[in-house]
């Protein structure tokens, strides 16, 4: 067949398309590869790297802040959880019986602390009849923060349901598959802990220590002997996601630590199902579906953050502003080193939490003894009585809120914590904290009190505008009376 002659237009229109084609594949792979760039990210992924900014290797110490300096012991959850303890305690107590009437192990916690049978009878007796009555009274301001929370707290995971040996391990008979190295494993574990939606990972060798003596989930409640700690528990890898800025300034009345917990109950059982999946055992620490163990300690060992004054565990991301789980796991991995950034020297001098909490729960004084480590005491009993001195929904956090250490990650702070991190003398650590206290002063802290205790259901700062209820809702009370131009709100409200 001889060659068909194109004519010039034919030639023209055959070229542009080719030329399109070409420009196409040249744009497409051009974007492809643009795409490829951790740069070209939106916002929406959690990616390591992305999140996890601050440059840990360079902060690497071989020894974690907290001191061995006695027998160390195991904490008994069922007296020191101050929860735990409370909630037995109600429904104990009787006037007439005292302390004889409680069972053995409250009995022998109580006679040890009279402290704390004190503040325990004051919240059951004067707190919480205040709080009947303000309750009520101040509702309406807090209809949309309540709702929040519960709305943050409506998903959760089953909880555990059996004793360790047999709910950690996956079902049926497959072998765990082998693993190329605890190094590898480690850096896989971390990425899936991100694409969960964690923004913090950690992972530590599992102190026994940090495991509570009584009780275990699924292994009963009064068991007579304290628990053994799993032999499976070997590692424990840390998550933690963060709670909302503009609500955490709002507290103690307009914050939730559901925000947080929710995220990091659901990144915990997400990454305890892959690693049963790969055949090892797994088992989620998580907010709302309890801990068999405390979790700051592990978040120091894990490199992540250290201890503050406050008891919390501070991160160079994100302060103490965040909410962590823990799965502990027999998958072997590598675990990673404590870091020192500044944290311990600068909490000797900044005091700024224990100075603005309301129940002066926390010391200004030195660290002391507890269960054989040197740590800052914090006395939950009147950090729990303040909880239910106030309107909030679940506690209190303004010592999350005041930390100099929890503010956006702008440049100010991240130079703030640049120096602070790298200063032997102290000096800035004094004029940082200093500055802070004078720039941005909180209300005095009697008036976060609720009315009937002399307060004035103060916040830290003001509400964000999605949480203030009288710019969306007609107060029950007034529904009648509202002028009907006045009902919609909704052009304001922004
Ligand atoms: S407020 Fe100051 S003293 Fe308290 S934990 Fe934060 S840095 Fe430490
Ligand atoms: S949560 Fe509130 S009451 Fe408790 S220690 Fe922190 S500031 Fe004090």
């Amino acid at each position: 067949m001889g060659k068909k002659k194109l004519s010039r237009r034919q030639v023209l229109k055959v070229s542009g398309a080719a030329g399109a084609v070409v420009g196409s594949a040249g744009l497409g792979l051009f974007g492809y590869e643009a795409g490829k760039d951790p740069e070209s990210y939106t916002g929406c992924e959690v990616q390591e790297g992305a999140c996890q900014t601050f440059n840990r290797a360079r902060y690497e110490v071989d020894r974690p802040h907290y001191e061995k300096v006695g027998p160390t012991s195991r904490p008994d959850a069922r007296t020191e959880v101050v929860f735990m303890r409370r909630g037995a305690f109600s429904q104990q107590w009787h006037d007439e019986t005292g302390i004889d009437g409680l069972s053995e192990h409250l009995q022998a916690f109580y006679r040890e602390h009279p402290e704390a049978l004190e503040l325990d009878r004051y919240r059951q007796d004067h707190i919480l009849p205040k709080r009947r009555i303000d309750a009520p009274k101040y509702r309406d301001d807090y209809i949309l923060a309540e709702a929040w929370s519960r709305a943050m707290g409506a998903v959760s995971p089953p909880g555990i349901d059996g004793p360790p040996e047999k709910s950690d391990f996956p079902g049926g008979q497959a072998e765990p598959l082998k693993m190329k190295g605890p190094r590898r494993t480690s850096k896989l574990i971390k990425q899936m802990a991100h694409q969960f939606g964690s923004v913090l990972v950690g992972i530590a060798r599992l102190n026994p220590d940090w495991v509570y003596r009584y009780p275990m989930r699924g292994r009963g409640f009064a068991a007579d002997e304290p628990v053994e700690v799993p032999k499976h528990w070997q590692f424990a890898v840390v998550v933690g996601t963060p709670m909302s800025w503009d609500a955490v300034a709002a507290n103690p009345t307009f914050g939730t630590s559901n925000d947080a917990y929710s995220k990091s109950r659901i990144v915990a059982y997400r990454l305890a199902a892959f690693i049963k999946a790969l055949g090892y055992a797994a088992r989620p620490h998580t907010p709302g579906a309890s801990y068999d163990l405390m979790v700051p300690p592990i978040m120091v060992d894990a490199g992540l953050a250290e201890q503050g004054r406050h008891s919390i565990a501070i991160t160079p991301e994100l302060g103490c502003n965040f909410r962590p789980a823990v799965v502990t796991t027999n998958l072997p991995l590598q675990p990673d080193k404590p870091i020192d950034f500044g944290v311990q020297d600068f909490c000797r001098s900044c005091k700024i939490c224990a100075k603005n909490c309301p129940a002066g729960a926390i010391t200004t004084g030195e660290k002391e003894e507890v269960r054989g480590y040197l740590r800052y005491p914090v006395c939950s009993e009147k950090c729990h009585n303040f909880w239910d001195s106030c309107l909030g929904n679940m506690g209190c956090r303004l010592c999350v809120a005041v930390c100099p250490y929890s503010r956006k990650s702008n440049w100010l702070h991240t130079t703030a914590l640049d120096v602070t991190a790298n200063d032997p003398t102290g000096l800035s650590h004094k004029a940082l904290a200093g500055l802070q206290e004078r720039l941005y002063p909180g209300p005095d802290p009697e008036k976060y009190f609720i009315p009937s205790l002399g307060g004035e259901n103060a916040t830290y700062r003001e509400p964000p505008w999605w949480l203030r209820s009288e710019d969306f809702i007609v107060p029950p009370a007034a529904k009648d009376t509202v002028p009907s131009a006045a009902k919609d709100t909704d052009k304001d409200a922004g």
